[in-house]
């Protein structure tokens, strides 16, 4: 066999979840093998975030995505062709040296991530093993615990209601089908409730119930119930995750909650989080206050991360800097790992490990704006990382996640097992 050898790297814009133009990558290998991958785009993103490059101007909302195609079809495939696709790291430090920047404005992060991607893939399939077992080191195969959004808000659903996710994390069930089953009862119950109710007006970015709740908490209320009714406990067995994503509704000075109508002192947020951890089984919170307040997430953090899991996002933005920050203040107790926040395949990994190394939970997650492409429930398994985040239980762009994770459990059968609790071991419960 001959080595694979980078032949040749081939961009073109595709379509995206929400309608939008993304960037699809294809790396031709010499011996034969081909590897594609597809960036995602978030919506409701952090400061931090390397960029998602774009064209600008009036053509497709300014969304078009031609110039990182151009990128990935000039300067990229120029640098890339002749390496081994197997030098995953190597790849990604020419990718990271061509940009030459901090955040990655020159190439795209989308042009980047979609390449880096679409080398590992290539590598796989040039080893005839699925991208997943060629990433495995070694130990136990884990399949991850969901969280799974049900209602979906803030930057996702035109404000509608302030807080961005209220999702369920099936960890009490004995397999990811059993997750999966749970899940479908669950939100089939919250759909049907707030049908009912008259409150139900479609569904949002994600996916999950597009819902016209008169506060926050009676959204959480909500889940808390279409958990019950699907006869399930969410004290033991299906858990309540909310992403506040508090940056997209802190205005400098404090937290505007426009469903309520009212704004909150950071001292008063906090109580108001605080009262919601007191009254609601919440096993999980990201992003509770906004991202360039560590002394506020420490606080939080010191006071609940042995009840739940503090989960950064915005405010780590998958890079290493900003987790040894967060660290030092002891601001979360897990990553939000999202490679296009950070470039390529080989940084977001070097994060998973920093998180791990910090006795922290890692979640890797999907954006609001997805495609059919799984590339991230590979990594969840072949980088050992116990929990994965993609939205919500409906619209095949999630779906096609959830299934993919369904063909490994089928699979592997016996060699592989359910995270479940394992991730909440320390957070009470
Ligand atoms: P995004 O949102 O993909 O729109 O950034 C997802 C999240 O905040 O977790
Ligand atoms: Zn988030």
């Amino acid at each position: 066999m001959p080595d694979p050898i980078i032949e040749h790297v081939y961009g073109r814009s595709v379509w995206d979840s929400r309608g939008r133009p993304t960037v699809e990558v294809e790396v031709w290998l010499k011996d034969g093998c081909i590897g594609r991958a597809i960036a995602p785009a978030g919506a409701s993103k952090g400061a931090g975030e390397a960029l998602d490059l774009r064209d600008g101007g009036r053509r497709f909302g300014g969304h078009g995505v031609e110039t990182a195609v151009a990128n990935v079809n000039g300067a990229i495939a120029a640098r890339l062709e002749g390496i081994d696709a197997r030098d995953q790291a190597g790849a990604d430090a020419l990718l990271v040296a061509l940009d030459g920047r901090a955040d990655r404005s020159h190439l795209g992060a989308n042009a980047m991530i979609a390449t880096s991607m679409a080398i590992a893939h290539a590598a796989a399939a040039s080893s005839h093993q699925p991208l997943w077992q060629y990433l495995h080191t070694g130990g136990e195969v884990v399949l991850p615990v969901p969280e799974i959004q049900i209602f979906g808000g803030g930057a996702h659903a035109d404000g509608q209601i302030d807080l961005q996710d209220f999702m369920v994390v099936p960890y009490g069930a004995s397999s990811f089908r059993e997750a999966m089953e749970w899940t479908s009862d669950v939100y089939r119950a919250a759909g049907a409730r707030l049908s009912e109710n008259g409150k139900l007006t479609g569904v949002a970015d994600e996916g999950g119930y597009w819902p016209s709740f008169e506060s926050n908490e009676h959204a959480i209320e909500s889940l808390v119930r279409a958990i019950e009714v699907a006869g399930l406990s969410p004290e033991h067995q299906m858990g309540v995750s909310l992403d506040i994503a508090s940056s997209n509704f802190f205005n400098g000075q404090g937290y505007m909650l426009k469903c309520e109508g009212q704004e909150f002192t950071t001292s008063a947020w906090y109580r108001r989080l605080a009262g919601w951890m007191a009254t609601f089984p919440i096993l999980m919170m990201e992003d509770p206050f906004e991202q360039n307040d560590l002394a506020s997430h420490a606080a939080f953090t010191a006071e609940f991360g042995n009840r739940a899991q503090i989960v950064g996002d915005d405010l780590l933005v998958t890079q290493i800097s900003n987790i040894a920050a967060a660290a030092k203040q002891r601001a979360c107790t897990a990553l939000l790992c999202k490679p296009n926040q950070v470039g390529t395949l080989t940084e977001a990994h070097a994060a998973h490990q920093a998180a791990k190394q910090l006795g922290w939970g890692t979640i890797v997650s999907a954006r609001s704006g997805e495609t059919e492409d799984v590339t991230i429930t590979h990594l969840a398994l072949g980088w050992g990382i116990a929990q994965i985040k993609v939205g919500s239980f409906t619209r095949s762009e999630r779906m096609a996640k959830w299934n993919e994770l369904l063909r490994f459990e089928d699979r592997l059968g016996g060699a592989a097992t359910y995270a479940g609790r394992a991730p909440f071991t320390g957070v009470g419960r």
